[in-house]
């Protein structure tokens, strides 16, 4: 990590006294900065970016962020919001130390879990996996799973409306707030938390931080939804001859387990080889151009597993699935499930490559893989492609790993025009270059390009908020949110390393 300097925008004296505030109202352990502020916070989860910070400032209470806002907009200096900064589109760091970090890290509380209200409130910097424990210990569960829950928290959940494995069951992030505390730029603190069901009265203007990465406000309490405890499970792993062949597999499937299932999720045969580089030991429990993860769950004592496999006997009669295995225990099902998240790790491991996190209508699915897959491979020959994802939502994380021979600097500039490719192809779909991991730095400019209306929208929503711009800038929206810049084209200015996982 790079300590900071204070930069030109703010002079030292200003910086200097704004530091002190902040040590005199948050305390001294509370305020960190120079070496005491560790790569934690300045380096994301793929290793891939680093950012700059004037200070990690670690509030513990919603009055605690309230005063560092205040105190901020008084002095005009920036704040980035930051929860388990496992994001992927670079939205919780900046490359220029003129801001602080506000880490969420100290609000962690889970304040109540409403039995009869089947409803959950929580500080913003509970971690989905601590909150899933607690309430999977009281018999209830959350609707959200994704492969970082051991770090992310609820606060930057929101404020991506993140998506996971079980989007195609109970729908994003945003589906499960029911309210939610935020402060704004200059220190108001806004609640709608009230744990009602029903509450007409007008709509929630806090709806807006749902995804929002922090360009609003911060995040610091939510009312969540919650459900029983998922107590009855079936997994299987299955093998498909297409995408198109997933898909008639999904529609079979629901045809007659709709209710019941929690996940759909597709790898091509060609992600397998980096599966097998996390956990060399691996067995690949079925050998087909595609592999499909297929779950059910439910909170009733139903025979899951026979319906599944009677299901996947009859789409086997039929054609339509290749080769199936059913987990015979919750270890056999992990295993099935390290394989889907071997993916993201080997990815890493594997170094720099290009990745995406592109959605279409599901019936296009099919459609956008060739599309995508024959795009790389007449386009850019020796890139290998990695087609998976959450195909019950249409969301595919197509990737491309560059061939061995290119060097970092040289993939890295071939990788800029197969991204911009990617979102071509999925634009001409209808489809989003989006999908689950928002905008933050890295596809501002394709936002800005591709959805000037919201954008703009968005920016003038900002400003009644934000009059100073101290929300996190350049995350979302263009830096300067009341006179945005001429749009300049995101293929020749990039849009910063792809990103997604
Ligand atoms: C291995 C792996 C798997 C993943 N799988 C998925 C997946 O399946 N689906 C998916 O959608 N995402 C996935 N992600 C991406 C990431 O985990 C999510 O975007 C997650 O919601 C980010 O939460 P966080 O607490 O880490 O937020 P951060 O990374 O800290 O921040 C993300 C954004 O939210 C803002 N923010 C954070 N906290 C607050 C707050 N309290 N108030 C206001 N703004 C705030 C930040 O400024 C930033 O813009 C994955 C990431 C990894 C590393």
């Amino acid at each position: 990590m790079t300590p900071s300097a204070p930069t030109d925008s703010h002079d030292q004296a200003t910086t200097h006294s704004y530091l002190s505030a902040l040590r005199a109202t948050l305390g001294e352990a509370a305020v960190l900065t120079g070496s005491d502020i560790s790569e934690t916070y300045t380096r994301d989860w793929t290793r891939d970016r680093h950012g700059q910070c004037l200070a990690v400032v670690k509030p513990a209470t919603s009055a605690e962020v309230s005063q560092v806002c205040a105190l901020s907009h008084a002095t005009g200096i920036g704040i980035i919001p930051q929860g388990g900064h496992t994001g992927l589109v670079g939205g919780a760091q900046r490359n220029r130390g003129d801001c602080i970090l506000i880490s969420t890290q100290r609000m962690t509380a889970i304040e109540e879990i409403d039995a009869d209200g089947m409803t959950c409130t929580v500080q913003a910097g509970a971690v989905l996996e601590t909150v899933q424990t607690t309430l999977g210990e009281q018999g209830f569960q959350f609707g959200v799973a994704i492969g970082s829950q051991g770090s992310a928290q609820i606060g930057g959940l929101i404020s991506t409306n993140a998506g996971g494995v079980n989007v195609l069951r109970h729908g994003m992030m945003g589906a499960q707030v029911l309210g939610l505390e935020m402060v704004l730029p200059q220190g108001q603190i806004l609640s709608s938390i009230t744990g009602l069901h029903k509450d007409n009265r007008g709509p929630d203007p806090l709806r807006l931080a749902i995804g929002a990465e922090g360009v609003f406000g911060v995040v610091t309490r939510a009312c969540l939804r919650i459900l029983p405890r998922q107590t009855h499970s079936a997994t299987a792993y299955a093998g498909c001859t297409s995408m198109q062949g997933a898909l008639d597999l999904l529609r079979h499937i629901r045809s007659n387990g709709h209710e019941v299932l929690s996940a759909f999720e597709v790898m091509s045969q060609s992600c397998m080889p980096l599966a097998q580089s996390v956990d060399p030991s691996m067995i690949l429990p079925v050998d087909a151009p595609v592999h499909v993860l297929i779950a059910f769950s439910s909170a009733m004592d139903l025979p899951l597993q026979d319906h599944l496999e009677a299901l996947l006997a009859s789409a086997f009669e039929q054609g339509v699935v290749q080769d199936a295995v059913i987990a015979q225990s919750q270890s056999q099902a992990a295993r099935f499930w390290s394989i889907r998240e071997g993916l993201v790790e080997g990815q890493i491991k594997r170094g720099y490559h290009v990745r995406s996190d592109v959605s279409v209508r599901l019936g296009h699915v099919p459609q956008a893989a060739v599309a995508l897959e024959t795009m790389l491979a007449e386009e850019f020959p020796g890139w290998i492609p990695q087609t998976y994802g959450h195909l019950g939502d249409g969301n595919l994380h197509f990737n491309a790993l560059p061939p061995e021979s290119k060097s970092e600097e040289e993939a890295r500039a071939v990788g800029k025009t197969i991204e911009a490719r990617i979102f071509d192809i999925v634009t001409e779909l209808g489809g989003s270059f989006s999908a689950e991991h928002g905008i933050g730095r890295t596809k501002a400019g394709w936002f800005r390009k591709t959805l000037p209306a919201r954008h703009d929208l968005l920016a003038q929503l900002k400003f009644t908020l934000d009059p100073k711009g101290i929300m996190n800038p350049g995350c979302l929206l263009a830096e300067n949110p009341t006179h945005p810049p001429d749009r300049e084209d995101p293929k020749t200015t990039g849009t910063g390393s792809p990103a997604a996982k």
